[in-house]
């Protein structure tokens, strides 16, 4: 490795590290208050995370699965029903389509975005699904479900064609929750209202996770739920809570699922270091862009951005043929990488019950096999980013060179 560091995937001490004083503050002041659930910590955050969202209501959870399955519940969604999803996801998006009694239905992703395709939804519902109208709901074919929600996943850090999805949810009556697990302050231009709107902000509900790798995360375990529907965040609080609409009286069965006061402590923290970090993220993606671009780099295929959409850059996601050598020769040249994601749901054994088989979903088996995500988070350097593209660049050519070489022989 020619005495070179390596460049590990993700770095998340040295944020922790230059915030060290006020972490540690906010663990002192839990300690001698006793203060561990609920709260104004909570409160505090719920209300500063609810501003940056653009959302009228955040409810802290105790992860973003549950923040999921709570706002799918309190949305609305019933056992027996089926909830439209893509399989190109983190599993937790169909686990919490699970745990609210519901299941999942997969629709395959854009070639471009890697998030929900409208068409591909559009032609679910027209050719699978039968419209019962006297109780207004579309029912599925096959299983005689009806089908009630959809969950958009925000990818990457960057959020779905909402005004199309929002246009089907209207008309076919399902609720829309957003997974914006990785869509921390994501935008999106939305033309039917001729503006720009933050992720957590649009749908009935949304769900949001602060495990420690995303781009707001805890030192441990949270989520949110944000939505501007009043009764949803009554709904999600009691959900939370078991059932509690006040101590010891339970209007329903709930979960214990709730924000804790040190990681809502942290996180508050932290919340008001988040548009910078974007801002960091975002400028780290246009350097990859930059020397990408130099390397003549036709075999990397880049993140696409469309106009109207402002990407929070969770993750950098290149694709290449080939790519577990890629990672290969990464490893070796010190560079360190992910996968996101190696498997779509549908090929799952978890979900060997729903019957689904490869070919199914073409675009996201496709993307499973060629999707590489390079190291980026807000401290990355240009010179770290400048070898990850130079240490790739070397690979796509070598493998130039061999299928060149085989085809001559
Ligand atoms: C991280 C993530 C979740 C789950 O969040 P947890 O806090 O780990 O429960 C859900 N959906 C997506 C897309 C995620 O990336």
């Amino acid at each position: 490795m020619s005495g070179k560091d390596n460049i590990p995937f993700l770095d998340l001490v040295t944020p922790h590290v230059e915030l060290e004083e006020e972490l540690t503050g906010i663990l002192k002041g839990a300690l001698h208050t006793a203060g561990f659930i609920g709260g104004p910590m909570v409160e505090q955050f719920e209300n500063a995370f609810a501003k940056f969202c653009d959302a009228k209501y955040c409810v802290g959870a105790g992860s973003g699965t549950d923040a999921l399955r709570f706002a799918l519940m309190a949305g609305g969604v019933r056992p027996g029903d089926v909830v439209i999803t893509v399989p190109h996801t983190f599993i937790a998006t169909t686990e919490a389509i699970s745990q609210a009694g519901a299941e999942p239905r997969f629709v395959d992703i854009d070639e471009r975005t890697y998030n929900i395709d409208p068409s591909k939804v559009r032609q679910y519902l027209e050719s699978q699904c039968t419209l019962d109208s006297r109780l207004d709901v579309v029912v599925d074919n096959k299983s005689g479900k009806p089908v009630t929600a959809i969950v958009p996943v925000h990818l990457y850090g960057q959020m779905a064609d909402m005004d199309s999805l929002l246009e089907i949810a209207e008309q076919y009556n399902l609720i829309l929750i957003e997974d914006a697990c990785q869509a921390h302050g994501a935008q999106y231009f939305s033309k039917k209202e001729n503006s720009w709107r933050t992720a957590g902000s649009i749908g009935r509900a949304a769900a949001f996770s602060f495990y420690p790798g995303k781009n707001l995360g805890a030192c441990g375990e949270a989520g949110a739920i944000t939505t501007n529907d009043e009764e949803i965040a009554r709904k999600t609080r009691m959900l939370r809570d078991h059932g509690q609409s006040k101590k010891y009286y339970h209007d329903m069965e709930g979960y214990n699922g709730r924000l804790d006061s040190i990681q809502a402590g942290f996180l508050a923290v932290k919340l008001r270091h988040l548009s910078r970090w974007n801002e960091m993220r975002q400028a780290a993606a246009a350097r990859y862009r930059e020397l990408f671009s130099e390397m003549n780099g036709e075999k990397v295929r880049l993140p696409y951005e469309p106009d109207g959409s402002r990407c929070v850059y969770h993750l950098f996601v290149v694709r290449v043929e080939d790519r577990d050598e890629a990672i290969k020769h990464l490893a070796s040249a010190g560079v360190g990488t992910g996968i996101h994601y190696p498997i779509p749901l549908h090929l799952q054994k978890a979900y060997a019950n729903l019957r689904y088989k490869k070919g199914d979903f073409p675009i996201a088996e496709m993307v499973a096999s060629e999707a590489l995500s390079l190291p980026l988070y807000p401290h990355l350097r240009r010179d770290q980013q400048s070898r990850v593209v130079s240490e790739l660049h070397n690979f796509v050519s070598i493998e130039g060179r061999s299928l060149a070489a085989s085809k001559s022989a």
